[in-house]
């Protein structure tokens, strides 16, 4: 494993509920309520768990388009919470974003070119020559041609915008890319072309993922190591083929017998889940997944497990092994 590129600790956010017309908050939103883990050079964390989990806020917050209410983020050996504006930005170029909605995040009133060469004209990245050179390069290494660079996003199809927003994420060389379900708006067929493109491009120049999903397989497919999120927290963290082949917290064990099995004479056992996702403005006390958890014990209702080393070395925050 590379060195560390990103440190997260114990990062929060709780969004105030606010209540009457003096707008005073009622109580707060846990979304992420102390998430911590680390993205190593060249590796792909995966980030999974339901709608709802915290984990989308978790990629906004990293890159600061929401501001954390507690917590350290340290990229590049910066604590990117402390950083002046100035500075901020100048990183915001290492750090790159990819949308699930390619459509929504691509301008329709500009056309390719202008699309792909915005990172480099606000970051003062090269001439206008030396940029159209470098948008066609990006066209090509996307799987586009150059002649697209004179079109409009509605005139391609779903795959080829999140092919346009991969090369405009790729403009300024950046050092981490966080993916925020990179491929869930896109038809199945057309999913596997763009993972197998983003990880020939990881391969291609050494890049850095922080690849968000709901989506167990996708995740699976993609990722070095997966932490598993629920209401707010990471329960799981363990490297992909361990999490999949044997899953240890009785979530990820529910949330990997969801997935289909493409045999049907598989004696694998469904858990079926009883009960709603707790509100994350009320987080149930101990355990977060007490209430859900077929195997909870008095001491889930009332001690919070710690997310720390199990036997096999990976993480994971469950009585049963702690
Ligand atoms: Fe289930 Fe208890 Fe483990 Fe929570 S700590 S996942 S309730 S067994």
């Amino acid at each position: 494993m590379g060195e560390p590129l990103l440190t997260v600790e114990n990062l929060k956010k709780h969004f105030p509920i606010e209540s009457g017309i003096f707008g005073r908050a009622a109580g707060h939103i846990k979304a992420v309520d102390g998430v911590s883990f680390t993205v190593h050079e060249g590796e792909t964390l995966g980030l999974v768990g339901e709608s709802g989990c915290g984990k989308s806020t978790t990629g906004r917050m990293i890159l600061r388009l929401i501001e954390p209410t507690d917590g350290r983020i340290v990229f590049a050996g910066k604590e990117m919470t402390k950083l002046p504006k100035r500075e901020l930005r100048e990183i915001r170029k290492d750090i790159q974003m990819i949308f699930q909605d390619p459509f929504a995040s691509l301008n329709p009133r500009h056309t390719v070119e202008r699309i792909i060469e915005e990172p480099m004209i606000v970051h003062k990245l090269g001439g206008k020559k030396e940029r159209k050179r470098r948008v066609k390069e990006l066209l090509e290494v996307v799987g586009l041609d150059s002649y697209h660079a004179k079109r409009y996003p509605h005139q391609f199809s779903g795959g080829q915008r999140q092919r346009i927003g991969i090369a405009r994420a790729l403009a300024v060389n950046p050092k981490l890319i966080i993916a925020d379900e990179p491929v869930s708006a896109l038809d199945v067929s057309v999913q596997s072309q763009v993972l197998n493109l983003l990880s020939d491009l990881q391969e291609q120049f050494s890049l850095t993922f922080l690849f968000i999903a709901h989506d167990l397989s996708v995740v699976h497919h993609f990722s070095d190591r997966v932490g598993v999120m629920y209401l707010g927290q990471i329960v799981e963290l363990a490297a992909s083929d361990q999490l999949y082949d044997d899953p240890k917290h009785p979530y990820t064990q529910a949330l990997l017998s969801a997935v289909p099995v493409p045999d049907p004479d598989s004696e694998k056992e469904k858990m079926i889940l009883s009960g709603d996702v707790p509100s994350p403005a009320d987080p149930p006390k101990g355990c977060v997944f007490h209430n859900r958890c077929p195997m909870a014990m008095d001491k889930c209702k009332a001690v919070k497990p710690k997310l720390a080393a199990i036997d096999d070395g990976r993480l994971a925050a469950c009585h049963l092994y702690h």
